[in-house]
């Protein structure tokens, strides 16, 4: 009887179900070994000063090359990878690798470089974090005010004290740190304040609205404007119009990063941004990128 319902309630499983979970246990399997078979790869997206045209800095983002399932997003693996306990170690690795490059271009004379990571909640609130982070600026010898960690409103409104005691720990060390994708979460303005954070992220979807939306444009205005009170630098995301370029430099944003200048790209691709930069000219609020 019990073989039987058991037989009955296969039966409901249709073809794409069972699919879709063998799907999700190899797609487990396979991220439980991809790091140990190298397949993570880190892609660089430039951001760039508002005031120079100059790239100042990049944004290190993950990406997953699957033996069968090609490039994947990692919008697509991360979270399943901090289900599964692996982002610590997939963390540290983007971080580690982030430092080598860095240090190298560094060495190669783009001296000023700096490299924006993300960060996972459960990266945030490991134990080790900060000594984790110790090390690999001594193992690599990068200097700690080049590397920046971008976290989320959510991440540390979760838990005000933790977050306040492990971000004095960081800020200790010497790093940045960015709160990504600011406007969408929920961090109280008091609150803001009182933590030791240096830089504003202004999220992609208020810049992409903002020759549509006078509400965009509003919310984009006053970010640029609290960051400066505060004495934060503000990045905006997701540029990809010279509209939105030139509404940012003339509200005073700080920096950008997005198509508009460059999606992000390898390493090598990278290195070819910074040889060929030779200076954006700037004309009548208009960036001119590029060689000229
Ligand atoms: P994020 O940190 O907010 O990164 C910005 C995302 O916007 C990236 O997507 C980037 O490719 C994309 N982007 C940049 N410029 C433009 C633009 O002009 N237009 C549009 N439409 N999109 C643009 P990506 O690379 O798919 O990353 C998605 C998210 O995944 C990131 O959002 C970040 O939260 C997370 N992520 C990426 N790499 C890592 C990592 O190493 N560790 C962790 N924990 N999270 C990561
Ligand atoms: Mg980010
Ligand atoms: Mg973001
Ligand atoms: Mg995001």
């Amino acid at each position: 009887r019990a073989k039987e319902m058991g037989r009955n309630t296969f039966q409901f499983y249709t073809p794409t179900m069972i699919e879709r979970t063998l799907d999700r246990l190899s797609i487990e399997t396979d991220l439980r070994y991809a790091l140990d078979r190298d397949e993570f790869v880190i892609q660089y997206q430039p951001q760039v000063s508002l005031a120079t045209g100059r790239i100042v800095g990049m944004e290190v983002l993950l990406r997953w090359e699957h033996p069968v399932l090609g490039l994947i997003a990692p919008t697509r693996f991360i979270g399943l990878a901090e289900e599964m306990g692996l982002i610590v170690p997939i963390g540290a690795w983007v971080i580690r690798t982030a430092c080598i490059q860095t240090k190298a271009w560094h060495l190669a004379g783009y001296t000023d470089l700096r490299v924006a990571v993300n960060l996972s909640p459960r990266q945030f609130t490991q134990k080790a974090l900060a000594q984790s982070i110790a090390d690999v600026l001594a193992a690599t010898g990068l200097e700690p005010h080049f590397l920046e960690l971008e976290l989320t409103e959510s991440m540390i409104m979760n838990d005000v004290d933790n977050a306040i005691t492990i971000l004095r720990a960081l800020k200790q060390l010497g790093v940045h740190i960015s709160i990504d994708d600011f406007g969408t979460g929920y961090s109280s303005l008091s609150y803001l304040r009182r933590f030791p954070i240096d830089v504003l992220k202004i999220d992609q979807s208020f810049v992409n609205e903002l020759n549509i939306d006078a509400d965009a444009a509003a919310i984009v205005i006053a970010i640029i404007s609290l960051a400066h009170s505060l004495r934060l630098k503000v990045i905006a995301e997701g540029v990809e119009t010279p509209e939105q370029l030139a509404f940012l430099r003339a509200h005073g944003c700080d920096q950008m990063q997005g198509y508009y200048f460059s999606r992000p790209v390898n390493a090598e691709q990278f290195e070819l941004l910074l040889q060929q930069e030779s200076g954006a000219i700037i004309d009548d609020n208009v960036l001119y990128f590029g060689p000229h």
